[in-house]
C-alpha cells in the first residue's frame, strides 16, 4: 500500500507531471525540493506564568514566478512534512489560477482550542518575529488556513509593521477589513469552490439545482460552500464537522443550520437532523461531496465507498494518490483541490494588489473577477483533460507544473 503522508501525496502528483511533461531528472529534483525553510522555536508564556516550547515552520516551496505565497496552520498535527506538501500544492494552485507568486505554507504545531486568545496572540508575535527575515510583501504573504483567522492576519501584520517601523497591510492577506482586509476575502474559497463544481456540473449537462451534495468540514471553506450550494438551489442533505455530522435527506435548512452552530460551535445536534459519523457521510448516496476538512480522508479504503459522481476537494490534500486511482477507476470526477480551492488565494492576490495600490475594490468587482479567474482556470484544465485525456487532477498539475518551469527556463540558472 502506497505511503498517504500529505508529503508523499504531493510528491507522487509532481512525478505523475513530470513524467507526462517529459522533464529531466534534474528539473524534477528541482521542482520537488523546497527553495527554503525555516524551522523555529516558539517559546509561550502561558497564562498561568509558565512555559510551553512550540515548534513552527515557513517553507518556501518555490519562488520563481514571484513571492512565497500561503496560509498559516495552528494544529497539533503540524509537522516540516505535512507544511512542505501543502507549501509544495500552494505552488501549483497559484500557477493554474495564474497569479504572480510562489507558493509557501507556514505552521505552528499547537492545538488553537487549548489555548486562551492571549496565548495565540503571544505565540502568533513570537513566530512571526521568529520569521521576520524571510517574509514581507515582495517576499512570502500569508494567509489563514486551518486554526488560524482574521485577526491572527492582523497580529502578523501589526507585529511585521511594529518592528519594521511602519505600516505594512500587504504582508498578509485575509485580514480584517478594519486593517486593509478585502472585500469577499472570507468567503472566497467557498465561492470559488462552487463556481466550479458549477462549471464541472455543467460539463455533464447538470444545473446545480438539481443535484444533491454532502460537505465534509464546517469550518471556512466548508460552511459557506454549503451555503453557496444551498443558496444555489442544491440539496445540501450532509456535513460534518470534527465534532460529527448530520443528515437529512430532504435537505438541511441551512440559515437555522448557521444560527445553531453560531449557538453551539458545531454542527451536532441539530434537531431535525439524523447523526451520522463522518466515514457515512463520505459513503452517502449523492450526486456531489466536497471534501473540505484536512488531508487524506479519501484513501484507498474510504474511495473505494464514494458513491458520488463528483468529488470538488475544498480542503488541501483530501484524497491520496491511492484514493485518486479508486476514484478515477470507479469513473468519479474529481475537481482536484488546486484548482477547487483556489478561490481563496485569487482573492489574497486581490487583496494584496488592492493594499499595494492603497485603493480597494467594491464587493461586485472582487466577486465578478474571481468567478472570471475561476472559470477561466477551470476551462483550461478541463480542455487539456478532454485533449489528453487525463484526469482533472493531472491536468491541473500539468499545467500548473508546466508554468512553474517555464518562469524557472525563462529567468534561467543562476549563476
Ligand atoms: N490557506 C489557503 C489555501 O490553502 C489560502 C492561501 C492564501 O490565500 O495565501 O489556499
Amino acid at each position: 500500500m502506497s505511503d498517504p503522508s500529505p508529503l508523499a501525496t504531493a510528491r507522487a502528483q509532481l512525478a505523475t507531471a513530470v513524467d507526462i511533461l517529459g522533464f529531466s531528472d534534474g528539473m524534477h529534483q528541482m521542482l520537488a525540493t523546497p527553495r527554503r525553510e525555516m524551522r523555529v522555536a516558539v517559546p509561550l508564556r502561558r497564562d498561568d506564568g509558565g512555559i510551553e516550547l512550540l515548534h513552527g515552520y515557513r517553507v518556501q516551496h518555490n519562488i520563481s514566478r514571484g513571492p512565497g505565497k500561503g496560509g498559516l496552520r495552528y494544529s497539533s498535527h503540524v509537522d516540516l512534512d505535512e507544511v512542505r506538501a501543502l507549501a509544495m500544492w500552494m505552488t501549483w494552485k497559484c500557477a493554474v489560477v495564474d497569479v504572480p507568486y510562489g507558493g509557501a505554507k507556514g505552521g505552528v504545531t499547537i492545538d488553537p482550542a487549548t489555548h486562551s486568545k492571549g496565548e495565540l496572540e503571544r505565540v502568533t508575535r513570537r513566530y512571526t518575529s521568529e520569521i521576520m527575515p524571510i517574509i514581507g510583501p515582495e517576499r512570502d504573504i500569508m494567509a489563514p488556513d486551518i486554526g488560524t483567522d482574521e485577526q491572527t492576519m492582523a497580529w502578523v501584520m501589526d507585529t511585521f509593521s511594529v518592528n519594521v517601523g511602519y505600516t505594512v497591510p500587504a504582508v498578509t492577506t485575509g485580514k480584517p477589513l478594519a486593517v486593509g482586509g478585502s472585500l469577499g476575502r472570507a468567503t472566497a474559497t467557498s465561492r470559488g469552490v462552487v463556481d466550479v463544481a458549477a462549471a464541472a456540473l455543467a460539463d455533464a449537462g447538470v444545473p446545480l439545482s438539481q443535484v444533491s451534495a454532502a460537505v465534509q468540514g464546517f469550518g471556512k471553506v466548508g460552511s459557506h460552500a454549503a451555503v453557496f450550494l444551498h443558496q444555489a438551489g442544491a440539496r445540501v442533505v450532509a456535513v460534518s464537522d470534527e465534532h460529527g455530522g448530520i443528515y437529512d435527506e430532504q435537505g438541511l435548512d441551512m440559515p437555522r443550520l448557521m444560527r445553531h452552530v453560531a449557538a453551539t460551535g458545531t454542527v451536532v445536534g441539530f434537531d431535525d437532523a439524523e447523526s451520522i459519523d463522518n466515514a457515512t457521510l463520505l459513503a452517502l448516496e449523492v450526486d456531489l461531496l466536497v471534501p473540505a476538512a484536512v488531508e487524506g480522508v479519501l484513501d484507498e479504503r474510504t474511495a473505494a465507498t464514494v458513491r458520488a459522481r463528483w468529488v470538488v476537494e475544498g480542503a488541501n490534500g483530501p484524497t491520496t494518490t491511492a484514493g485518486d486511482k479508486v476514484l478515477a477507476d470507479r469513473g468519479v470526477i474529481v475537481v482536484p483541490d488546486i484548482l477547487a480551492n483556489a478561490g481563496g488565494v485569487v482573492v489574497s492576490y486581490f487583496e494584496w494588489v488592492q493594499a499595494n495600490q492603497a485603493y480597494w475594490w467594491t464587493e461586485a468587482e472582487i466577486s465578478e473577477r474571481l468567478e472570471l479567474r475561476m472559470r477561466t482556470a477551470y476551462n483550461a484544465v478541463a480542455e487539456l483533460a478532454r485533449r489528453d485525456g487525463l484526469t482533472l487532477r493531472d491536468a491541473a498539475l500539468v499545467i500548473g507544473v508546466r508554468r512553474v518551469a517555464q518562469a524557472h527556463e525563462t529567468r534561467g540558472l543562476y549563476p
